[in-house]
């Protein structure tokens, strides 16, 4: 099976949020050599941008507020002259003071998060003025309860119900309230048209994004799967990222890359998150002979694949609808995931979908039932459910996993030839 870029891995020092991950090849692809000093360099210091970026910004008199799910609208954060802040851990080195307190048969992104607020170890939550805390899976939910006692806290209800046209009054009603308590935490006021322009900013960021993504549809994609990770960052909105993203389209547009000597295999990654240092799993995929040229989760295509309506005229309602629609798997019933499911497949052409669960993510687990179902019967391809926690014990086991789906997808192609 070709490999990508042989065995190395990430080195990512885990103890320190600022320090990046190093490059995954040593030697370097010619697009990453002809991009030194733009747009991947600058995506590979994202922590230590974003760092440099919040300082700046508080020490201009904005606050910070910090969040954990991407059903938060960043745009009311924003339009209350704030930064938005992802405070999702991915450092393995979180979870043993985690489990001091926590059970340890919880979710790592979960413990993670915490073991960080335990330890005052990530910069980004100290600097934090206030914390939305999303009502989305229990774990989460009753994280929360344990650090809103030493931190201001404010609890978003997200109802779980999707279609129900009494859930989204609720949900309205939800964003009206956190859109108050913005503007009496930090006594400033949080206009319609603050959260039109803050919608703008957000729709362009998305586009730009969604663009980069894009480019995976192609049969010789111009960058890896865990190239494409890289673009993105912790605080939205800032306008150097977005002059990143569009250098990069353009230089990617312009490369002429084949793939058809190597015999790689189109993944499609499902499921939970790949926050910052929990790339593990999506390493070991594209360095046995994958290339995952689509990415449905939080981390991925899930939040940008579609924009606020700028034409709606109270932004509240706009916020609402356009959030309300993320297909997670802590909403009942959860159709629409196996609905975008099934137009990426059409779309980016994966061979196989492999499905990526954080241990003791009950919602995802259960949910993958329907993943795995939707892959062989009726998509046809292979599936594969791994889970794990950011502990590299298993590696070699996922691995040797990984190395046998793929033979099975070569094999059908072998038989269709
Ligand atoms: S997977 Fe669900 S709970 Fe987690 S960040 Fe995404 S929307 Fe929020
Ligand atoms: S991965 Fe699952 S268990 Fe972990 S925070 Fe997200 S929804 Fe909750």
């Amino acid at each position: 099976m070709a490999k990508c870029c042989g065995d190395n891995k990430p080195q990512i020092n885990t103890s320190n949020p600022c320090n990046s991950p190093q490059p995954q090849c040593d030697s370097g692809s010619s697009a990453e050599k002809k991009l030194a000093g733009g747009p991947l360099e600058w995506f590979g210091k994202m922590i230590q941008n974003c760092f440099e970026y919040a300082t700046q910004a508080k020490a201009n008199g904005k606050h910070v507020v910090g969040i954990m799910c991407e059903y938060t609208p960043r745009e009311l954060i924003m339009a209350a002259d704030a930064l938005p802040v992802c405070l999702c851990g991915g450092s393995a080195e979180m979870i043993g003071p985690a489990e001091e307190d926590l059970p340890a048969n919880l979710c790592p992104l979960i413990k993670s998060t915490y073991g960080y607020h335990i330890e005052k170890a990530n910069p980004f939550l100290e600097m934090a003025d206030l914390i939305v805390a999303e009502t989305t899976c229990d774990g989460k939910k009753k994280m929360y309860e344990l650090m809103n006692q030493t931190r201001p806290m404010y609890v978003l209800e997200l109802p779980q119900k999707a279609a129900d046209s009494d859930a989204m009054a609720h949900w309205i009603s939800e964003l009206r309230k956190l859109r108050t308590k913005l503007q009496e935490h930090f006594d400033v006021e949080v206009t319609d048209e603050k959260i039109k322009k803050a919608i703008t900013v957000m729709n362009h960021e998305r586009r730009l994004r969604r663009e980069l993504a894009e480019l995976m549809k192609s049969q010789s994609p111009p960058l890896t799967g865990r190239q494409l990770l890289e673009f993105k960052s912790n605080i939205s909105g800032n306008c150097a990222d977005l002059k990143q993203y569009d250098k990069a389209i353009k230089f990617f547009k312009s490369q002429k890359t084949d793939r058809s000597k190597d015999s790689q295999v189109r993944v499609l990654m499902t499921g939970v998150p790949i926050v910052h240092g929990s790339e593990r799993v999506l390493d070991i995929i594209e360095s046995h002979g994958g290339l995952v040229v689509c990415m449905d989760n939080c981390t991925g295509l899930k939040p940008i694949l579609e924009d606020v309506d700028e034409t709606i005229q109270d932004p509240i309602i706009a916020l609402a609808q356009k959030y309300f629609r993320l297909p997670c798997s802590v909403m009942t019933k959860n159709d629409r995931r196996m609905d975008v499911l099934r137009k990426l497949f059409a779309e980016y052409r994966p061979q196989c979908i492999i499905e990526l669960i954080w241990q003791a993510c009950l919602t995802y687990d259960v949910e993958s039932y329907l993943v795995k179902k939707l892959a062989s019967e009726e998509l046809g391809i292979p599936y594969l459910r791994i889970e794990t926690d950011y502990s590299p014990s298993d590696s070699a086991r996922i691995a040797l996993r990984v190395e046998a789906l793929f033979e099975t997808v070569c094999g059908r192609a072998g038989q269709s030839d």
